[in-house]
C-alpha cells in the first residue's frame, strides 16, 4: 500500500476516533453546520462513488438497472440532470457483467449516461474527470456508506462528516438498494479501497439515515435491513446510523 494511501487513512483516523467514542448519532450534534446536511444544491443523479457528491445518487447513474427501472427511479426522485464520471466502479462491473470490454467502461458509463438523459428528456451534465473528483485517481477512500432513507443528504457539504458512498435508498426498491450497499462494501474492502486497514477495531461503517417522518424508511427498518450484509465480514463492517428530521 502507498504512503499517499496511508496518508489518507491516517488523516482520517481522528475523526473516527470520535464516531466510535460516541456513536455517529452523538457525533453529528457535535458539528455545528450539521443542517447542511439536508440541502441539495441540484437534483442531479450522480454515482454513489464519493467522488461525485451531491444530488441524487445511483451506482454509475443507474448502469446496473435496465431503461425502464432507472427511468421510474428518475421520476420518484425528480431528477434533473444526469453526469457521467471517469474510473466508475459500477461501469466496470456493468462491463463485466455483459461479457464487454471493461477497459472501455468509462464510455458505457458516459453512453449509458447520454442516453438515460435523452429519453427522460433531462440534460445530459457531462463526464466528471477523475482530476475534477474529490478523491485520488485509482483509489477510494470511503470508510462509510451512507443509505440515506431522505433522499437528501450529502455529506460534503458539512465539515467533520466522512467521505463516503451515498445510496439514495429512499426511491429505490430494498433488493436493489442491498446490491448497491455490497457494491460500496466490495469496492471499500477491495485493494481499490482501504482493503485490509479495515479491521475490526478500524471497520467500515454502514450509515443508515432514518426519516423521522416516514415510518418505512425510520432508522429501525433500514437497519434491519442491512444487518445481513455485515454477518460474513466478522465485525469488520458495522452499522451505525442516526435519525434526521428534513
Ligand atoms: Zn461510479
Amino acid at each position: 500500500m502507498s504512503d499517499q494511501i496511508i496518508k489518507y487513512w491516517e488523516e482520517q483516523l481522528p475523526v473516527f476516533d470520535k464516531i466510535k467514542a460516541l456513536g455517529f448519532n452523538r457525533y453529528i450534534n457535535t458539528l455545528p453546520d450539521f443542517s447542511r446536511a439536508f440541502m441539495l444544491k441540484d437534483n442531479c443523479l450522480r454515482c454513489i462513488d464519493e467522488g461525485t457528491p451531491g444530488g441524487i445518487r445511483l451506482a454509475g447513474s443507474g448502469i446496473l438497472l435496465s431503461e425502464n427501472e432507472a427511468i421510474s427511479v428518475l421520476k420518484n426522485a425528480g431528477v434533473d440532470g444526469i453526469y457521467s464520471h471517469e474510473e466508475c466502479g459500477a461501469a466496470k462491473l456493468y462491463a463485466k457483467e455483459n461479457n464487454l470490454d471493461p477497459n472501455q467502461a468509462d464510455k458505457y458509463g458516459q453512453d449509458w449516461a447520454k442516453k438515460l438523459a435523452k429519453k427522460f428528456n433531462i440534460g445530459y451534465k457531462g463526464f466528471l474527470k477523475i482530476t475534477e473528483m474529490a478523491r485520488p485517481s485509482g483509489f477510494h477512500i470511503a470508510r462509510v456508506a451512507y443509505y440515506d432513507g431522505t433522499g437528501k443528504f450529502n455529506p460534503d457539504e458539512v465539515k467533520g462528516l466522512p467521505s463516503g458512498f451515498v445510496i439514495s435508498r429512499r426511491y429505490l426498491n430494498r433488493e436493489y438498494a442491498l446490491k448497491e450497499m455490497g457494491i460500496a462494501i466490495s469496492i471499500a474492502l477491495s485493494d481499490h479501497g482501504f482493503g485490509e486497514l479495515i479491521t475490526p477495531a478500524e471497520p467500515f461503517f454502514l450509515v443508515p439515515i432514518g426519516d423521522l417522518n416516514d415510518s418505512k424508511m425510520s432508522l429501525e427498518e433500514l437497519t434491519k435491513e442491512l444487518q445481513p450484509l455485515t454477518e460474513k465480514y466478522q465485525k469488520r463492517v458495522i452499522i451505525d446510523g442516526f435519525a434526521a428530521t428534513i
